[in-house]
């Protein structure tokens, strides 16, 4: 399959490794938009939020079990999960990942989604 993450999860594509277990690949965003920027991704191919089902949650739960490890391993005890779902949300990758952001004092204005138009 031609997808990025999943090569990054298969060794053929490098990548900054921060956690790994049977279920949940963790890596540094090449791009980062905050001092902590790592994705953290099923180690099946799920292209994204809207194919999440019964058959495969087990990964998701998996990978929010593993956030709070990260997070202690990455010294942030406050940060901020976003997950992009679809071309409008901005999601340009299609496997799906949870971006995890932290070490900065971030805003959070109800107002602005960042629009583009
Ligand atoms: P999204 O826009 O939500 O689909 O997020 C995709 C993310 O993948 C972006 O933040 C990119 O900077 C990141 N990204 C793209 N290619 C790589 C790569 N080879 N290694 C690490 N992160 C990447
Ligand atoms: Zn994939």
């Amino acid at each position: 399959m031609d997808c990025l993450f999943c090569k990054i999860i298969d060794g053929e594509i490098p990548s900054t490794k921060v956690y790994e277990d049977e279920f949940v690949y963790a890596f540094r965003d090449i791009a980062p938009i905050a001092p902590v920027h790592v994705l953290v991704v099923p180690k099946t191919h799920i292209c994204c939020a809207n194919k999440i089902d019964s058959e495969n949650s087990v990964y998701v739960s998996k990978i929010f079990e593993a956030v709070p490890k990260i997070a202690e391993s990455e010294n942030i005890e406050s940060y901020r999960i976003i997950n992009n779902c679809g071309d409008d949300a901005g999601q340009t990758v299609k496997h799906l990942h949870f971006h995890l952001l932290g070490g900065v004092k971030m805003g959070w204005s109800k107002d602005s989604l960042g629009k583009t138009e």
